[in-house]
C-alpha cells in the first residue's frame, strides 16, 4: 500500500514546533516547505507554514486531518533557517515565531490595496518597450495613484513591475509618496579617506563572497549612511539586495527618500503600513523587484531571494529587541543571519552598544573607525554646569541654568537653532498632598502618575490610565496637592518665560501622536518653524539640522539612577547622540550639559569624546558582576491577577529552575521591581551565565527535564538576553 503524503505544520501556539496533517491529493505536487497553508487546528482555522512533506507511514492511534488550502506565499529557505535558529535561540516555538516574523495580512492573503503609487524616477535614461514607454509617457512627474495609472493607460500590472524593475519607475506606499516627489536629488561625494577604507575592507569581503562582521563606529556626522550607500551599489552589482535596518525613529522620510534616488528599487518597511501595504510589500520583495529593503526590526524577515548584504544602523539602539514573544534581537539575528547566508554585516553606530565594541576588541568584529566630519563642521564645545553649585549662587532651586538661559537668548538673536534634551515628558512625574505627604498613583500600576498640564490630567505612562487632577488630596482631603520635578511639558513653559520670543516646538510621545509623526516634527523643525526643539530621547536622533548650533541637556544624569545595569551605557549613548547634533553645519557648536553629579564617568566620557575610560571601566563593571557581555541573561516573569497564586507558580517554578543549575546563578524569583503593572501581579527570576551558550546550554537541560509545566491563571514568559528586567 501506498504510504501517505504527510506535511508537518507550525502553527502559532506556544509548546511544540510542528504538527502532523495528511495532504491532499490536489496540492500532492505543489506543496513544499515554507509553504503558508490553512489547517484546522483545535477546531479552527489557522495558518501555519509548512516545515516537511515527505510520504512515510502515518503515526499510530491519531487520527490526521487534512490540509485544507495553501496561500499564495512561500518563505524562502534562508529565512526559514533563520526562524528556526531564532525560535530555538529565544525559546517559542516555531509558529510563535514565524507569526511574529510573517506580518498577519501576508498570512492572510490580503490583496493589493489600491493605495499604492507611482512616481517616475528623474534623469532614468535606460531602454523601454514601447508599450513601457507609453505608460512612462502619461504619468505625472509627481507620479500617480497605481490604480488611476492602469485605469488611464489600460495597461497591465505587469508593465508597471517591469517599469519598476528596469529603474524607471518607483512604486511607493501612498503614506511614503510625498517624500519621493521631494527628493529627486542623488548626492554623491568623493569619499573620504576613512570612509575609502571602510568600503574597501567590507567590499572585499562582498568580493569574496565570505561572511564576516564590521562594526562601522563613526561620530555623528561623519558619514556613515554614504558608506551604506557605496555597499549597497556593489551588492546591487552583483545581482543581490541589502537589507538596511533602522530603528523606528531613525527611519525618517527623508532618509528612504535620499536613498530612494540612488537606487529606485526600494522598499520602505515599518509599523505604519496598512494590511494592503504590507501585503504588496511582501510580494514585490518575493518577486525580486526590490533591491534595497530599509526598515525596522521586522524587515529583517522581508524575504529577499539572495540578500548579499545586512546592515543595521544605530546598533545599539534598544528598540532592536522586542518585547513581545518572539523576544528577538534584530540586530543579534541580523549578525547570525548573515552568518548562514555566508555574507558580511555592518553594524553602524556612533555610540556601540558595550557588547558590540567587546565584539569589536575581541576580534569577532573588525571594527572601523570615522573620526572626522567630512563637512568640516567642527565638533562642538562642551560646557558642564553643576547644578548644585547653580542652586548655591542663585540661592534658590534652579531647572534651567543661566548658561543655557543665556546661550539659548543668542539663539534667538542670531536666527539659529537649538535642541534641549529632558528624558521625561509631561508637567511634573510626581504630585503628591503637602499635608500628608501621599503621592497619587496609578491603581493598576505600582507607579505614580505625571502630571499633564495639557487637560489637566494625571496619566500613567505605563498603562495609559488617565483621570483629571483632583482638586484635593484623595487622602487627607486637603487643598495642598503640589507637583514635583521636572517634564519636557514644563521645561517648554519654563524656557519660553525666560526666553521671549523664541519658538519652541515640543517632540514627546504627547506632541508625536501617530507612528513616524516625529518625522513630521523633525521636517517642520528642519525648515525652520521654529528655533527650539525640547523633547525626549527622541531628539537624539533623527535628522541632521545644519542650523543647530547649540544643545542643551538638562538632567543628563537622571538615567543613571534607574535600577538597570545598562543604566550607565544609555546616558553614554543619549548624551553622546544628543551632542553630536550640534555644529553640524558650518557653524560651531555648543553643548550645554546640567547635571547634579559632574563627576559621572558616563557624562564625562560623552562629552569629552574618549569613550574608553568609561567602556574600560563599565566592562569591567560587569564582568565582576556577571553581566553581558561578560555573562548569559535569561529572565523569567510570572504574572496575574491573583497576588498569591503568582507568588505561588514562582516559587513552584523557582525550585524547578535552581535544580538545572550546574554552576549558574539564579536570582529570584522575587517581586518584580515593578511589582503591580496594568492590573497585574509580577515576580520574576534572573539567570546569569557564564555566557549567551552556557545559558543556552542551562535551557537545554531545562526542557529535558520537562522545562516549567502550565499554571492556571498565570502566565509565564521567558525573555533570552533581556533588556527589561524591572
Ligand atoms: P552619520 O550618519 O555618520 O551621522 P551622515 O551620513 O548623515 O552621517 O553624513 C553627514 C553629512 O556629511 C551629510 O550631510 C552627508 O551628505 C555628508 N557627507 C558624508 N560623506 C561625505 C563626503 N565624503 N563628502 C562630503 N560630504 C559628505
Ligand atoms: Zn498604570
Amino acid at each position: 500500500m501506498d504510504q501517505p503524503l504527510l506535511a508537518e505544520v507550525a502553527v502559532d501556539r506556544p509548546g511544540r514546533d510542528a504538527y502532523t496533517y495528511l495532504v491532499p491529493d490536489s496540492l500532492a505536487g505543489e506543496l513544499g516547505p515554507g509553504d503558508c497553508v490553512e489547517v484546522d487546528f483545535a477546531g479552527r482555522r489557522e495558518r501555519g507554514f509548512v516545515l516537511t512533506v515527505e510520504r512515510r507511514p502515518p503515526p499510530e492511534g491519531v487520527k490526521l486531518k487534512e490540509i485544507q488550502q495553501r496561500r499564495a506565499v512561500r518563505l524562502p529557505p534562508h529565512l526559514m533557517r533563520l526562524i528556526a535558529w531564532g525560535a530555538r535561540y529565544y525559546r517559542c516555538s516555531l509558529g510563535e515565531f514565524l507569526a511574529g516574523a510573517v506580518p498577519a495580512p501576508v498570512r492572510q492573503g490580503v490583496r493589493l490595496d489600491p493605495a499604492f503609487a507611482v512616481v517616475p524616477v528623474a534623469g532614468f535614461a535606460g531602454r523601454l518597450t514601447a508599450r513601457q514607454q507609453a505608460v512612462l509617457a502619461a504619468l505625472p512627474a509627481a507620479g500617480q495613484p497605481l490604480a488611476e495609472l492602469l485605469r488611464s493607460t489600460g495597461a497591465t500590472r505587469g508593465v508597471v513591475d517591469k517599469l519598476a524593475a528596469a529603474g524607471a519607475v518607483t512604486i511607493a506606499a501612498a503614506g511614503d509618496i510625498q517624500e519621493v516627489r521631494l527628493e529627486a536629488r542623488h548626492e554623491s561625494h568623493p569619499l573620504t579617506d576613512e570612509q575609502t577604507v571602510a568600503v574597501a575592507a567590507v567590499g572585499e569581503a562582498l568580493d569574496a563572497g565570505r561572511h564576516q562582521a564590521f562594526l562601522l563606529y563613526g561620530v555623528t556626522g561623519s558619514g556613515k549612511t554614504l558608506v551604506y550607500c557605496e555597499l549597497i551599489e556593489r551588492v546591487l552589482a552583483a545581482g543581490r539586495q541589502t537589507l538596511l535596518l533602522l530603528p523606528e525613529i531613525g527611519l525618517t522620510p527623508q532618509l528612504a527618500a535620499r536613498l530612494r534616488s540612488r537606487f529606485p528599487r526600494t522598499a520602505v518597511w515599518h509599523s505604519a503600513f496598512s494590511d494592503g501595504e504590507r501585503a504588496e510589500l511582501w510580494r514585490r520583495c518575493a518577486a525580486g523587484a526590490i533591491d534595497l529593503v530599509v526598515g525596522t526590526r521586522s524587515a529583517l524577515f522581508a524575504p529577499l531571494p539572495a540578500p548579499g548584504l545586512v546592515i543595521v544602523d544605530e546598533e545599539h539602539e534598544q528598540s532592536f529587541k522586542q518585547e513581545s514573544v518572539p523576544r528577538y534581537h534584530a540586530r543579534d539575528l541580523a549578525v547570525v543571519y548573515a552568518g548562514q547566508l555566508g555574507v558580511p554585516v555592518v553594524l553602524g553606530s556612533a555610540t556601540p552598544s558595550l557588547e558590540s565594541i567587546h565584539n569589536g576588541r575581541q576580534g569577532r568584529y573588525r571594527v572601523l573607525t570615522l573620526r572626522k566630519r567630512p563637512l568640516g563642521g567642527s565638533l562642538p564645545q562642551p560646557l558642564l554646569v553643576d547644578m548644585r553649585e547653580e542652586c548655591r549662587v542663585q540661592k534658590r532651586p534652579v531647572q534651567v541654568c543661566s548658561e543655557l538661559i543665556e546661550r539659548l537668548k543668542g539663539v534667538r538673536d542670531h536666527g539659529e537653532q537649538a535642541i534641549v534634551l529632558l528624558n521625561r515628558r509631561g508637567w511634573s512625574p510626581v504630585v503628591s498632598c503637602s499635608a500628608c505627604g501621599t503621592g497619587i498613583g496609578c491603581n493598576a500600576c505600582d507607579i505614580t502618575l505625571t502630571y499633564h498640564k495639557a487637560g489637566q490630567v494625571l496619566k500613567c505612562h505605563y498603562c495609559g490610565h488617565q483621570r483629571p487632577l483632583p482638586r484635593t488630596c484623595p487622602a487627607c482631603g486637603a487643598e495642598s496637592l503640589t507637583t514635583f520635578g521636572l517634564g519636557t511639558e514644563q521645561l517648554t513653559h519654563l524656557i519660553g518665560e525666560a526666553v521671549p520670543g523664541l519658538r519652541i516646538l515640543r517632540v514627546d510621545a504627547d506632541t508625536v501622536g501617530e507612528k513616524q509623526g516625529h518625522a513630521k516634527l523633525f521636517k517642520a523643525f528642519s525648515e525652520g518653524a521654529a528655533q527650539c526643539l525640547v523633547g525626549t530621547q527622541m531628539v537624539a536622533k533623527g535628522l541632521d539640522f545644519p542650523r543647530v548650533t547649540l544643545v542643551g541637556i538638562v538632567a543628563a544624569d537622571r538615567g543613571l539612577a534607574v535600577p538597570d545595569f545598562r543604566a550607565a551605557e544609555r546616558t553614554w549613548q543619549l548624551v553622546a547622540q544628543v551632542a553630536g547634533r550640534a555644529g553640524r553645519g558650518e557653524r560651531p557648536g555648543t553643548v550645554v550639559v546640567q547635571a547634579w553629579d559632574v563627576e559621572a564617568l558616563p557624562i564625562r566620557a560623552a562629552l569629552d569624546r574618549t569613550p574608553k575610560a568609561f567602556v574600560d571601566a563599565e566592562l569591567a563593571l560587569r564582568q565582576e558582576y556577571g553581566y553581558p557581555p561578560h555573562a548569559g541573561l535569561v529572565r523569567w516573569l510570572w504574572s496575574g491577577e491573583s497576588a498569591a497564586r503568582v507568588q505561588l507558580v514562582a516559587e513552584e517554578h523557582g525550585a524547578r529552575l535552581k535544580a538545572c543549575c550546574q554552576g549558574e546563578v539564579l536570582l529570584g524569583p522575587n517581586q518584580a521591581g515593578l511589582g503591580f503593572l496594568k492590573g497585574l501581579h509580577r515576580w520574576h527570576a534572573l539567570l546569569k551565565a557564564g555566557s549567551r551558550g552556557a545559558a543556552q546550554q542551562y535551557l537545554d537541560r531545562l526542557a529535558a527535564a520537562g522545562g516549567l509545566p502550565r499554571a492556571n491563571e498565570v502566565n509565564v514568559g521567558v525573555d533570552v538576553d533581556p533588556y527589561v528586567t524591572v
